[in-house]
């Protein structure tokens, strides 16, 4: 397999506290991964490492085929490969949903207004937001705002999307609208590494979970295989919080 995304013994520190210790992963295209942790146990530490948003300590990360982590490389560059989706406060408050969506394609990839809005109306179509366009996200609902990050996140073509626990901060009514969304497009093909709690939701969409623990990948494996006979005893004591 060649890796479409790689983390290579990565090391990360704040301060004296190392919270990634020695992290190691492969993803491959049109892979789904779940990253699944307690709280504080280095998921967003290391979702940022990977698209160059902290600076490693030691390690190597790599992008189809791209040693991203060489000091000369243009991280600006290497962000735009990624969508990312954070819990929460992911859309500016002062751009419409459409100014939010084709910001990126306009400014960045610099491509006529025309043009993206044309690619921001289809995906927020697909989402049955359209109506939506002209608003300000704080009319949205959370959930609606949180499919309107990930259509955004998707509007430059990302190599891989980046999902940071991006149903944790939603009223449980609209994590369902979501995550759907989340399968749609894993099912089309997307290669998504995503921090999550929705065990349920691993289970059903990921291709392979990895479980993180104090900034060490403990075990990982495929969903069956990790929630039905997990093999290490700290899995187990993860687990058995969700049953
Ligand atoms: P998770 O996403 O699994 O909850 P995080 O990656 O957010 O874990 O955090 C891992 C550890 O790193 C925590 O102890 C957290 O307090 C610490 N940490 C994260 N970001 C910073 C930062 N910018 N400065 C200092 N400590 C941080
Ligand atoms: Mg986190």
């Amino acid at each position: 397999m060649t890796a479409l995304l790689r983390a290579e013994d990565v090391w990360k520190a704040f301060g004296d506290r190392d919270v990634l210790r020695g992290v190691s992963l492969d993803l491959a295209a049109h892979e789904v991964v779940a990253l699944i942790g307690a709280s504080g146990s280095g998921k967003s530490t290391l979702l940022r490492c990977l698209n160059l948003l902290e600076p490693i300590d030691d390690g190597r990360l790599w992008l189809g085929g791209d040693d991203i982590s060489d000091p000369r490389v243009d991280a600006n560059a290497v962000r735009q490969r990624f969508g990312i989706v954070f819990q929460s406060y992911n859309l500016f408050p002062h751009l419409s949903v459409l100014d939010n969506v084709t910001l990126a394609a306009r400014v960045v990839h610099r491509e006529r207004r025309a043009v993206a809005e044309e690619r921001a109306l289809a995906l927020l179509e697909r989402i049955g937001l359209a109506d939506k366009a002209k608003e300000h996200p704080d009319r949205l609902s959370g959930g609606q705002q949180q499919r309107v990050a990930l259509v955004r996140a998707l509007a430059t073509d990302p190599e891989v999307l980046l999902l940071d626990e991006i149903t944790s901060a939603l009223d449980p009514e609209l994590v369902g609208e979501v995550l759907e969304l989340v399968r749609e497009l894993a099912e089309g093909g997307a290669t998504i590494l995503m921090a999550t709690h929705e065990m349920a939701f691993a289970r059903d969409v990921a291709d392979r979970v990895v479980f993180l623990d104090d900034g060490v990948i403990v075990e990982q494996g495929t969903p069956a295989q990790l929630f039905g006979a997990p093999r290490e005893a700290r899995t187990r004591a993860f687990l058995s919080r969700f049953t």
